[in-house]
């Protein structure tokens, strides 16, 4: 399986076309962490791909946390004393603190103004704030807005519901050749929020689509999941599953113009790790790699000390070091198609070296074979040698059936591709065998037809 080659079939324009338009469906969503923006999120995302839909009962116990009541919203606003809306959650669900209890009063401004919340220093952009697990209330303005509320009685009315319900995520499983799993993580529970939220909702959605119908060597597993209570409940139901997880990632702020970052597993040398680094030295962007720290998204669970899974997480811009961030101006312009259609690479790059990793012995290793007379050197010597035969000498070199062929790219500083395809061709003209036990066989075939269950 080569997803880089089946990307490069298609128009990048195209893909980074794509790629926002399914972004643009999902904006007006107002998402939580539990309720009804992230099913029809789901729904959305289960038309494309198959997709598994949990639902798991409010009070459910998953290691130290509870799931919560479930919180819908259908309307709310501050109306002033002439009863026109000055705050309409129609007008942007960021308006509303995601979470708020319902209320329905008049009150002074004074009284209000304790449950509103700005940020001074962006006057025209509305903060995003939650209080899932303190029960309260609150409205979110841009600063410009508050300042320009007079005194007087205001009339305020959230229509939310907190009650006893479920936390809804959804699963995509494309089993390959081997039990072995490729988990891939992305939240669903922030509202119209972009790169925070629907960037790795719409990568992790595409590369699903990509790598179905493909043989694949792996077990591929998407989570769209809301975040932290999301990420422990799966983990809480799928204790005994996760020993099959050899390589994880975490998707998310992956649409804006920043530089690539990486952050490591806890476990730091990870194969995924190594993989993720190797692609991005040679994606031609900026990128830059990170120590694990237990602050972050999701990989903080995964790689709680108790799991300690291979899982890293894939960005751009990092979480809190964007005026952006969990901001109005984390808008759809604030992501942008060509830099998704390029994040979309980078991970197809990460999974074909993940696939195609492996390693070979050198039939020949007594002194170099002779590469001319298999017409795989070239015919006239004398000048600097080309990168192929380049790659298909250190490959001879490194093939001992312990270097695996990311050892010879990082060691050569050739890109994972360069390599992999010198491998190939010396394959074929019998100068290597394989040297892991890798099948390579066709993957099984999948579930015929999306399903949604319920587990409870
Ligand atoms: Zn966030």
């Amino acid at each position: 399986m080569r997803l880089l080659k089946e990307l490069d079939q298609k128009d990048p324009v195209e893909v980074g076309g794509e790629l926002h338009a399914f972004a643009s469906r999902l904006y007006p969503i107002c998402r939580s962490i539990t309720g009804d923006g992230i099913r029809q999120t789901l729904a959305m995302i289960q038309k494309r791909i198959l997709l598994k839909i949990f639902e798991v009962p409010t009070g459910t116990e998953v290691f130290d946390w509870t799931v919560p009541q479930e919180w819908n919203i259908s309307d709310a606003y501050i109306k002033d004393s002439r009863g026109r809306r000055v705050v309409d959650f129609q007008a942007s669900n960021l308006h509303v603190m995601n979470y708020s209890t319902p209320v329905r009063a008049t009150m002074p401004l004074s009284q209000l103004k304790p449950h509103i919340f700005t940020i001074p220093h962006r006057p025209d952009w509305i903060p995003y704030r939650t209080s899932y697990y303190k029960k309260d209330w609150g409205f979110c303005l841009s600063h410009n807005q508050m300042l320009a509320l007079a005194d007087g009685d205001y009339e305020v009315c959230i229509v939310s519901k907190l009650e006893d319900g479920f936390l809804t995520y959804g699963e995509c499983f494309l089993p390959g050749a081997s039990t072995d799993e490729v988990l891939i993580s992305c939240h669903a529970c922030h509202p119209s929020l972009a790169n925070d939220n629907l960037s790795g909702l719409t990568i992790a959605t595409a590369l699903a689509e990509l790598l179905s119908g493909r043989d694949r060597h792996y077990s591929y597993r998407f989570l769209f999941i809301p975040g932290t209570i999301g990420a422990i409940t799966w983990l809480a139901r799928n204790r005994e599953n996760t020993a099959r997880i050899r390589h994880g990632l975490v998707l998310t702020g992956i649409g804006d113009a920043g530089g690539f970052h990486y952050k490591k597993s806890r476990r730091g040398d990870a194969e995924i790790d190594r993989a993720a680094a190797h692609v991005l030295q040679h994606c031609g962007e900026s990128a830059e790699i990170l120590d694990f720290s237990p602050y972050g998204y999701d990989e903080r669970q995964y790689c709680s000390p108790g799991f300690n899974l291979p899982v890293g997480c894939l960005m751009r811009s990092v979480w809190g070091t964007f005026p952006e961030y969990h901001t109005s101006a984390d808008n759809l312009d604030f992501i942008r198609p060509e830099q998704l259609a390029k994040s979309l690479r980078v991970c197809a790059g990460i999974f074909d070296v993940l696939e195609n990793n492996r390693r070979y012995r050198n039939l020949n290793p007594y002194c170099e074979p002779q590469l001319g007379k298999r017409n795989l050197y070239r015919s006239t010597g004398g000048e600097s040698i080309g990168a192929e035969i380049n790659a298909r000498l250190w490959v001879l070199n490194f093939s001992d059936g312990e270097h695996s062929l990311l050892d010879i790219a990082e060691r050569s500083g050739l890109s994972f591709p360069a390599i992999e395809s010198a491998a190939d061709v010396l394959f074929q003209s019998g100068l290597l065998e394989p040297s892991d036990d890798r099948s390579g066989s066709a993957s099984r075939p999948e579930a015929s037809l999306p399903s949604r269950s319920s587990v409870f």
